[in-house]
């Protein structure tokens, strides 16, 4: 997977996330990551990639040339390298919350180019002609769009197989099945006169199962309610009803479970 960074900060990118996991999945040629400058496509000759907003109001505006050019020329190396050109994500507190479905959906894709906002954003023609996805991390404004594109890539990566050196991790973690994550322990058995709990240590593989999503369910409805609720809209309780003998004819209202 290739992931391409437009911003005018190229370090934050590649002296962050070319460590731990991702570092390695770099080396090993799993994703490759492209820290992009825009200003080194800017017409301005003092190199001026920003200006003041019309009507008003505090604080400067990155331009639309300098930003067009560059994310053209990114969507025509990947053209030139036989792929298809690629989704353009603009990161910004006014697009839709990224989550882990989003996270697994973008993973999907063999290109995806992040475009980072620095001051009070970027001009509006030239988000309307390039940005397919407008995603934000949260509820809150940050400086620039280079430490959302960071966590994005980060969560996108781990989708991506052979990132991980157990697949199943990021199938198995909080909110993929929409519910938090339960408790987990690793050895000693006891810490600070605190032990391992008793069914973890059974062996008995189903009633781990159990447990884990009891924990979970709890855990759930304590700390995000939000989402204990949708997850038992989806998962209604069955209850079981007493089977009757097969001769006996089914009554009107019985449900078949
Ligand atoms: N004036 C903008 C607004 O009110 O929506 C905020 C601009 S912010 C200071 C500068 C840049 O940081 C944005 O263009 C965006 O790229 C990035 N940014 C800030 N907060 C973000 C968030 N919560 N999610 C994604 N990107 C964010």
């Amino acid at each position: 997977m290739y992931f391409h960074v437009l911003t005018l900060f190229p370090e934050m990118i590649t002296n962050s996330l070319n460590m731990s996991i991702i570092g390695r999945a770099v080396e090993k040629d799993i994703i490759s990551l492209e820290a992009v400058q825009i200003r080194d496509y800017t017409l301005d000759k003092h190199n001026k990639v920003d200006d003041y907003t019309y009507g008003g109001g505090a604080g400067m505006l990155m331009q639309a040339q300098p930003v067009y050019d560059c994310c053209e020329a990114v969507q025509k190396s990947i053209e030139s390298a036989g792929r298809k050109r690629s989704r353009v994500i603009y990161v910004t507190p006014g697009g839709y919350t990224f989550n882990q479905t989003m996270a697994q959906e973008f993973s999907e894709e063999e290109d995806l180019i992040f475009l980072c906002g620095h001051y009070e954003g970027i001009d509006e023609r030239v988000l309307e002609e390039v940005v397919t996805d407008y995603v934000s991390i949260g509820d809150y404004v940050l400086t620039g769009g280079e430490l959302p594109a960071m966590v994005m890539i980060d969560c996108i990566s781990r989708f991506v197989p052979g990132v991980l050196s157990n697949s199943e991790s990021a199938m198995t973690e909080s909110f993929s099945d929409g519910l938090l994550e339960y408790p987990q322990y690793t050895r000693p058995e006891e810490w600070h006169g605190k032990k391992v709990p008793e069914i973890l240590l059974s062996g008995h593989h189903a009633n781990v199962e159990k447990w884990r999503l009891e924990q979970s369910l709890e855990k759930t409805k304590r700390i995000r309610p939000d989402l204990y609720d949708s997850y038992m809209e989806a998962h209604p309780p069955v209850i079981k009803k007493k089977r009757r003998k097969s001769t006996q004819k089914p009554l009107a209202n019985e449900e078949t479970l």
